[in-house]
C-alpha cells in the first residue's frame, strides 16, 4: 500500500507541524510523522514543561519576599508531584490542540518510525509513503559524556519525569539548559549543584550579563562549582551517589544527577543514506538559506541543522518554507538567521539579542559603544533579598546603532520582545532616547542609558 503527499514531514515538533500546517493551508496535501509525542521537545520534555516549572519556582520565590510585603505566610509544603500533574495535563491539552488544528487544516498525522527507503519515499508501520517535498525535522537528543557510572545520571527527559523533589542534585552543564534546571531544584528546594567546566555558566554570553549572574548565584541560586570536569560516579549502597571531579572535588549524598552538556541531532536511524542526504561530522543536516539540503526536494529545519536551535526558529523556517514551495506569491521566501532574541530562565530572566561586546568589537573595533546600568528592581528593592539588575546596550557607529541588547533582571523576559522588534528595524540609541519612559518598570532604564 502506498501514499503519496505533496509535502510530507518527518517529526511532529515545532518546524514539522508549523511547516505541515502552512502548507496544508496553502492548498498541498500534507502529512506529518511522528514516533513519540505531538509537539516534540518544546512540547514534551522543553520550553513548556520548563516554564511551569520555573513559575512554580517564580512562586516559591515571592512566597519568600512576600513577608516583607507584610505577608503572614506559613508555607505547609511543596507537592512535586501535584506540579508535575497540573502540567501533564497542560500537555495533554496542547497535544489535543495540535491534533485540532491538523484536523481543521486537513493534514494527516501518522504515528510511527519514519526510515527513508529513497529519496521521494519514507517506510512507517510497513507502509510506503512517497510525497514530492519531505523536510527532516527529527530535532535531537540529550548527550550523556562517557565516563564510568554515567548511566547513573538522567538526562533533561529524565529530570522532566521526576515524580519527587530531590533532596541533593548535581546539574552538570553550562548551557541554557543547565542553568535553568539547577535555578528550578535551587527554588523548589532542593539543596542543588550546577558543576561547570570553565569559570562561568553561559559563557557565550554578554560578560556584564554573567558577572551580573555569577553574583546572583552567590546571594541565592544554586552552588556553582566552576573548573570541574566530572571523572567518575559512583552509587553507594545507600543508592545515593558520590561524584567524583577531576579537580579532585567529591559531592556526595547526591539522590539526583542531571547531565545537560548539550543535544545531538537524531538522525542516525532515519537511513539517510537511502535518500542520498549527508550530514556533518556531528549528524546535523547543514541546509542552504531555503533550507535545501544537498538532495533535491527534501529539506531540513529547527534543531537538526545545527542552527539557533530555538522553537521559533524551527517555527518560522518551517513556515517560510512551506510558503516558498506552496505560495506563488512568496518564491524567495527564507528565514532570515540575525537578530534572533533568546531568553534563559534563569532566577531573575536572562534576555539577549545580537553581538556581545566581544563579539561587536571583533567586529567593528573602536566603533563600538556601550551604554550599562545597574539597578536594584523595585520588586526585590523593598525585601531583604535586594539584588542587582545588569541592562546594556552595545552601539555601533556614528549614528550609534544598537547591534546588541542584553539583560539579567526582572522581567527581562517580557521585555526583550519589543526591543528585538526596534533592533530588526535598524533602532539606534537616539531612537531609544526620543521614547517616552514607562514608569515605573525595569524596561525604563533600556531608554535612558546614559
Ligand atoms: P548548550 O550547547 O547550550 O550548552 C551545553 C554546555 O555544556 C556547553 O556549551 C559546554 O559549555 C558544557 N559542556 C559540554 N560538554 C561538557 C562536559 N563533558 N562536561 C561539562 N560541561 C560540558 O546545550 P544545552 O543542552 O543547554 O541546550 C541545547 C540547546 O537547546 C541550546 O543551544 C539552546 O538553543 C536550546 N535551549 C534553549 C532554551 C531557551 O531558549 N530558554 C532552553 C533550553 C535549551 P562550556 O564549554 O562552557 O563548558
Amino acid at each position: 500500500m502506498t501514499r503519496h503527499y505533496d509535502y510530507l514531514a518527518i517529526g511532529a515538533g515545532s518546524g514539522g507541524i508549523a511547516s505541515a500546517n502552512r502548507a496544508a493551508i496553502r492548498g498541498a496535501k500534507a502529512a506529518v510523522i511522528e514516533a513519540k509525542a505531538v509537539g516534540g521537545t518544546c512540547v514534551n520534555v522543553g520550553c513548556v514543561p520548563k516554564k511551569v516549572m520555573w513559575y512554580g519556582a517564580h512562586i516559591a520565590e515571592a512566597i519568600k519576599y512576600s513577608s516583607a510585603y507584610g505577608f503572614n505566610i506559613e508555607q505547609k509544603g511543596f507537592d512535586w508531584s501535584t506540579l508535575v500533574k497540573n502540567r501533564e495535563a497542560y500537555i495533554e491539552r496542547i497535544h489535543g490542540g495540535y491534533k485540532r488544528g491538523f484536523e481543521s487544516n486537513g493534514v494527516d498525522y501518522i504515528e510511527g518510525f519514519a526510515r527513508f527507503v529513497d529519496s521521494r519515499t519514507v517506510e512507517v508501520n510497513g507502509e510506503h509513503i512517497t510525497a514530492d517535498h519531505i523536510t527532516i525535522a527529527v530535532g535531537g537528543r540529550a548527550m550523556i559524556p562517557d565516563v564510568p557510572g554515567a548511566e547513573y545520571g538522567i538526562d533533561s527527559d529524565g529530570f522532566f519525569a521526576l515524580t519527587e523533589r530531590p533532596n541533593k542534585a548535581v546539574v552538570v552543564g553550562a548551557g541554557y539548559i543547565a542553568v535553568e534546571i539547577a535555578g528550578v531544584l535551587h527554588a523548589l528546594g532542593s539543596d542543588a549543584h550546577l558543576l561547570v567546566r570553565g569559570d562561568r555558566p553561559l559563557r557565550y554570553f554578554d560578560h556584564d550579563i554573567t558577572d551580573a549572574l555569577l553574583e546572583r548565584l552567590k546571594q541565592d541560586g544554586p552552588t556553582l562549582h566552576t573548573g570541574c570536569i566530572v571523572a567518575r560516579v559512583e552509587k553507594n549502597n545507600d543508592g545515593l551517589l558520590s561524584i567524583h571531579c577531576d579537580n579532585g572535588e567529591l559531592i556526595e549524598g547526591v539522590d539526583c544527577l542531571v547531565w545537560a552538556i548539550g543535544r545531538e541531532p537524531a538522525t542516525d536511524k532515519i537511513n539517510l543514506e537511502a535518500a542520498g542526504v549527508t550530514a556533518d561530522a556531528h549528524g546535523f543536516i547543514r541546509t542552504d538559506k531555503y533550507q535545501n539540503t544537498n538532495v533535491k526536494g527534501i529539506y531540513a529545519v529547527g534543531d537538526i541543522t545545527g542552527e539557533a536551535q530555538l522553537t521559533p526558529v524551527a517555527i518560522k523556517a518551517g513556515r517560510l518554507l512551506a510558503e516558498r514551495l506552496f505560495n506563488k506569491d512568496m518564491p524567495d521566501a527564507h528565514m532570515d538567521y540575525s537578530q534572533i532574541p533568546t531568553i534563559v530562565f534563569s532566577h531573575p530572566t536572562i534576555g539577549t539579542v545580537g553581538l556581545t561586546e566581544t563579539e561587536a568589537r571583533e567586529v567593528h573595533g573602536d566603533n563600538v559603544k556601550v551604554y550599562r546600568s545597574q539597578f536594584a528592581a523595585m520588586y526585590n528593592a523593598v525585601t531583604p533579598h535586594r539584588a542587582l539588575s545588569t541592562f546594556k546596550l552595545v552601539c555601533v557607529g556614528p549614528e550609534e546603532r544598537v547591534i546588541g541588547l542584553h539583560g539579567i533582571g526582572e522581567g527581562m523576559d517580557e521585555i526583550l520582545q519589543g526591543f528585538a522588534v526596534a533592533m530588526k528595524m535598524g533602532a539606534t540609541k537616539a531612537d531609544f532616547d526620543a521614547t517616552v519612559a514607562l514608569h515605573p518598570t525595569s524596561a525604563e532604564e533600556f531608554v535612558t542609558l546614559r
